[in-house]
């Protein structure tokens, strides 16, 4: 099962909206990682970020990496994201617990903690862009936006929600994305900022199980908004054997050594997807063989 991501547009083109449905992304990621509920709402708002910001990038085969860097108790938080609307991703402290906020609310802001969110976009044929801003809140809707506005001088608003049940499966999980294009009037920047402010909670639509459409046609109630296109968005990893012996070749002969010496084989979990793959003494060695000095 997909989940589906949707894309559209003011029809006076100067504001464009992206949402997405993301439940099952999120689920695929707290089966993967058995997160608890902490860490299912911190990492499913950040994979849920990381596909609407994937499907903006025009180039093909182009990814993005989305990083939390934050002192909060989840530790690291990572999603990758492509344009063939693929996402994985994975947090430090899965385990990681807190109890609600004061608003009665999964604390992701404390989850986090302070530090930095950082952007890669690998563009294949063109040189990697990397931005990094400071976490803002920490709910990481927040800090996406301002990633945008600090960034790449894109005007944004970006809302993440994950609700998790009282069996710590995904109940609702999905966003959207509003930026303003850059010939954007003051007049039509002024209505929707003013149309932003009565928003209702993404959460709260997510619980009423608003469909993409229905869900932006709520928060641009004020325009007349064209549907551009809907695509599939799924959790994928795509890590494979000769992924993991490139990775155990690229740490050189001397490491190498030392797992043949010390440990006689070597276990390597994928952190995407906990996939454990296994190489015993002869595989090394032929690895060992490959590796640089
Ligand atoms: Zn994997």
């Amino acid at each position: 099962m997909s989940d589906t991501l949707t894309k559209a547009v003011t029809r006076n083109g100067l504001i464009r909206i992206y949402a997405v449905n993301s439940k099952t992304i999120v689920q695929a990621a707290q089966d993967f990682h058995k997160t608890l509920p902490l860490a299912t709402a911190a990492l499913g708002r950040l994979l849920t970020g990381a596909v609407l910001m994937g499907s903006m990038m025009k180039e093909e085969d182009s990814s993005l990496t989305l990083q939390l860097h934050g002192d909060g108790p989840l530790g690291r938080v990572l999603a990758v994201a492509n344009s063939k609307g693929q996402v994985k991703g994975y947090v430090e402290n899965p385990l990681a617990d807190l109890p609600l906020n004061n608003v009665g609310k999964i604390d992701v802001g404390s989850g986090i903690g302070q530090g930095y969110l950082s952007v890669v976009k690998d563009l294949k044929l063109k040189e990697p862009y990397i931005g990094q801003v400071p976490i803002q809140t920490g709910e990481i809707g927040d800090d996406i936006a301002f990633y945008y506005a600090q960034s790449e001088q894109v005007p944004s608003l970006v809302a993440l929600g994950v609700l998790v049940d009282r069996d710590y499966t995904v109940k609702q999980a999905g966003g959207f994305i509003v930026q303003i294009m850059p010939d954007c009037d003051e007049f039509n920047l002024r209505k929707f900022e003013k149309a932003a402010e009565n928003i209702k909670s993404v959460t709260g639509m997510l619980e009423k199980g608003l469909s993409n459409e229905e869900l932006i046609r709520e928060v641009m109630k004020d325009f007349e908004v064209d549907i551009l296109e809907e695509t599939e968005v799924d959790y994928v990893c795509d890590c494979s054997d000769e992924r993991m012996r490139r990775a155990i070749i690229s740490l050189g002969k001397k490491e190498i050594q030392d797992i043949i010496t010390e440990q006689g084989e070597a276990e390597i979990l994928c952190q995407f997807c906990n996939k454990a793959y296994l190489y015993d003494k002869e595989e090394l060695q032929k690895m060992f063989e490959k590796a640089r000095k």
